[in-house]
This record gives structure tokens, sequence and C-alpha cells, in this order.
């Protein structure tokens, strides 16, 4: 369990030297239990209370890498139970699975299709995290030659999917250099994949009969050394994974119960009749509790939904998404082209940039630094003002930008039109539309 800040103070030095960048120890201890500070900060802990604050600090929930260079994989890692209590940090990653039965030019469009995958949300762009083979030939060369010929046409982080360690190892020989994590460790062949993950340094998922084999396995896999571990309850259908998975996460986080501290690996497609199913459970693993979805169908029509579930559930409900103030030009802006305004947070931009260029007519948006507010938020809030507004003209340097001087004020805070005319007396406010969809219509009636 994680210590408080007294408990820590209690085996610093007490000396308040300064070192660590804190005024006193207490308040270093303060910090360390928060989590927003490094205990090697502090160059004077003893050695005895270095290990006892490294063990007690020690993350609940594991975070496992797979994968190496750009795209590798961060799973796991998580302090909370719910988001809202903080925040959730590494968002579950979409996997889709590819079987070693199918021929090579399935197999090969296949890794293309996923690869190539790209969605922008927000201004983020967004795409499949990996491609699990499944060695569904039993035979060992087939699923190291499908390996390679994945390997060879992605860049995605990889997990091989094999119960036989003896095809694992012929696997891995191929490809560990791409540092793929290894699935299918269970109790017949837990002492196998310990050796194969240690000698090639990957990650493993342990697929347990219920969570007491699970804790079983995971003991004594962490117990080997082997401590990035992905963990399958076994759990299938939508109530059963969601109390497991649910009872994992409380084990881990609530409890402090140390083999239950890992991401899992979930398989949406093994509990659904369809492919509407596959969807809902997956839908449900992002939600409550699963670190790595498994898909069996790569379908873009389901796939862009549930990275849009993601980003809402992995979005810092205390960091809302912003956009830099600037002086955003939306298609071929020219000096003539009308001049927009609104805030930073990153939603209201791009719907409203969205709308602006669907209209047709090439225009400027102004985006004030309103901490990540919507309109109505800012305004309320004190941070959406005329004043604000108008220094945002200045900060940017619009005179520089624009030959006009017309400024067009989204509707709903039609009421700061008086307060920006006296700050910005060269200037015409003219008040837009309450809703962005409404642009393209006002444009018509009122931009000459
Ligand atoms: S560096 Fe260590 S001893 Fe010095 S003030 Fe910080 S916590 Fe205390």
């Amino acid at each position: 369990m994680a210590l408080t800040g007294i408990q820590i103070y209690k085996v610093l030095p007490k000396t308040n030297c300064k070192k660590c960048g804190l005024p006193t120890c207490l308040a270093f201890a303060m910090k360390l239990a928060q989590g927003q500070a490094e205990l090697s900060l502090c160059p004077d802990v003893s050695d005895e209370a270095r290990v006892s604050l490294e063990a007690a600090s020690r993350p609940p929930m594991r975070l496992v890498t797979i994968g190496a260079g750009a795209k590798k994989l961060e799973v796991g890692g998580e302090t909370m139970m719910f988001r809202h209590e903080k925040t959730f940090f590494h968002p579950a990653a979409l996997v889709v699975r590819i079987r070693d039965t199918a021929p090579d030019t399935t197999i090969v469009e296949a890794v293309q299709e996923a690869t190539s995958y790209s969605v922008e949300r927000v201004g983020m762009t967004f795409g499949i995290d990996g491609i699990a083979i499944q060695n569904d030939s039993g035979d060992g060369a087939r699923f190291a030659t499908v390996a390679q010929i994945i390997k060879d046409k992605t860049d995605l982080p990889l997990i091989l999917m094999s119960t036989d360690p003896a095809a694992m190892n012929t696997a891995l020989d191929r490809v560990h250099d791409a540092k793929p994590a290894i699935y299918g460790a269970n109790r017949n062949n837990i002492d196998q994949m310990i050796d194969l993950a240690k000698k090639h340094g990957v990650a493993m998922g342990i697929r347990g009969n219920g969570l007491d084999e699970l804790a079983e396995l995971s003991e004594k896999a962490a117990g080997a050394g082997v401590e990035s571990l992905m963990l399958d309850p076994g759990a299938r259908g939508l109530g059963d994974s969601l109390r497991v998975l649910t009872q994992m996460r409380r084990l881990a986080i609530k409890k402090g119960f140390r083999p239950m501290g890992f991401p899992t690996i979930t398989f949406p497609g093994e509990g659904a009749a369809s492919l509407d199913e596959q969807a809902i459970l997956a839908a449900h693993y992002i939600a409550k509790y699963g670190s790595i979805i498994v898909l069996d169908t790569f379908s873009p029509a389901m796939i862009y939904p549930l990275i849009t579930l993601r980003l809402n559930i992995y979005t810092d409900p205390q960091k809302p998404i912003q956009m830099a103030a600037g002086i955003y030009p939306i298609g071929n802006a020219t000096a003539d082209s009308p001049f927009c305004v609104t805030t930073n947070f990153s939603l209201t931009y791009f719907t409203i940039a969205g709308e602006l260029e669907a209209s047709g007519v090439p225009s400027w948006l102004m985006v004030c630094d309103t901490e990540g507010l919507s309109v109505l938020t800012a305004w309320s809030a004190g941070k959406f003002d005329a004043e604000k507004i108008a220094k945002t003209v200045m900060d940017q340097d619009a005179p520089s930008k624009i030959n006009h001087r017309k400024m067009i004020l989204p509707g709903r805070v039609a009421i700061l039109k008086g307060e920006l005319e006296n700050e910005l007396p060269d200037w015409k406010i003219l008040v837009g539309p309450a809703e962005a969809m409404d642009i393209g219509g006002w444009f018509r009636k009122n931009w000459t």
C-alpha cells in the first residue's frame, strides 16, 4: 500500500538541505506521497530507506512495454479504480489478431490494412496499436514464418500467441528483436514459458482458470524474475468478465495484492456470437478493465467508435485537451477572409474548424487561451472576456494577417460585443451564430 507523507518523512534524513529542490524534507515527503517527485532527487537518503521507499512506492499495477521503437506499446501502470479520482494513464491497446492458418496473401493484406488505418480526433491521430499472431496451425515452423512475414510488413508491436513452448521458441528465434510479447502461459507450460520470456527479455501473458490459479501463476512468474506480465483470468462473457476484471483491479489498486498488479489482456471475439457483440464486449473492456483488447475482426466501423470511447475515458479530466493560442487558417485563408474567434478547448476548436471548412469559405480562426474551457464555460469563469480577446488580437498580431478589421464573435457570448468595441475601437464586432453548424448560412447572409 502507498505510504503517507508522514510515513515517508520518518525515513528521510530530516536535514532540510534543499538539494531536492524543495525547502524541507517534509515538503519533499508530501510530494513523493502524491507521486509528484522522484526519490532519486534526494541524494542523501540511506540505502535502507531507499529500499523500503522504492518497494512501497512501486505502482500498484506494473507498467508493461511491448515492442521496440517509436510505436512500442505501454500498458498498465494505473493507480485508480475510477478515472474521476485522478486519471487513467495508459489507454487500452486495440490489437488485431491474425491467424497463421490464413494464406500469406490474406495475412499481408490484413497487416497492411491494420497498419495503415489512421483516424484523427480533436487534432490527435489514432490507429491500431498492435498485431497478435495466433498459432492455430499447430506448426511451429509455420507460426515462425507468419511472425516473420508480419514483422517485415509492420512496425506495430506484436503479440505471439501459442500454448506450445516449442512453437513459441521457434517464432521468438525469428522475431525476438522486435520485442514481441508472448501469450499462452498456463498451468501446463508455465515453466517453459517463463524460460522463454527470460531468455528473450519479453513480456508474457498468462491465462489462469479463475483468479486463484491466475494469482498462483503470476506469483510464480514474478518470483522467477518475469515481472512484465499480462493477465487473462479466462472469463469471456459480458457479466463474468465484468465481475472478474473489476475484482482484479480492486485487488491490485485497493488491496495492494501484488499477484494481480499487472495489466490485463482480453479477447472480446471469444465471447461474442456476432460483430456487434464483439464491439459491445470490446467497449466494455475499454471501460472496465482491459489493458489490451485483442480483436478478431478488423472493421473500421467498429474500431472508430472504440477509439472515440477510449479517448473519452482516458482523457485526463483535470486537463482538458487544449489548442495553443494562435490564429489558424482554415482553407486557403487570405488577408480578406473572415476572422472568427473562439476558445482553446480542442473539441470547440475542431468543431468550429470543421464547420468553417464545410462552409467552403476560407477563413481565420483565432484561439484565445482559456485554459481548455469551452466558450460558455470560459465566459462564465471570467477566462473569455473582452480584455482577453483584445489581448490575443494584439499578442498574435492579427492586424498583420488581415486587411479588414471585422471580428466574428461566437453568438453565445454576444454580450461581449459592447465591451469588445471599447477594447478594440478600430474593429467592427459582428455576432456570429450560436451554433457552429450555422456558420455557412451566416456567412452567406452577413459576410460581403
Ligand atoms: S534533499 Fe533529502 S535531505 Fe535534503 S531537503 Fe530534500 S529530502 Fe531532505
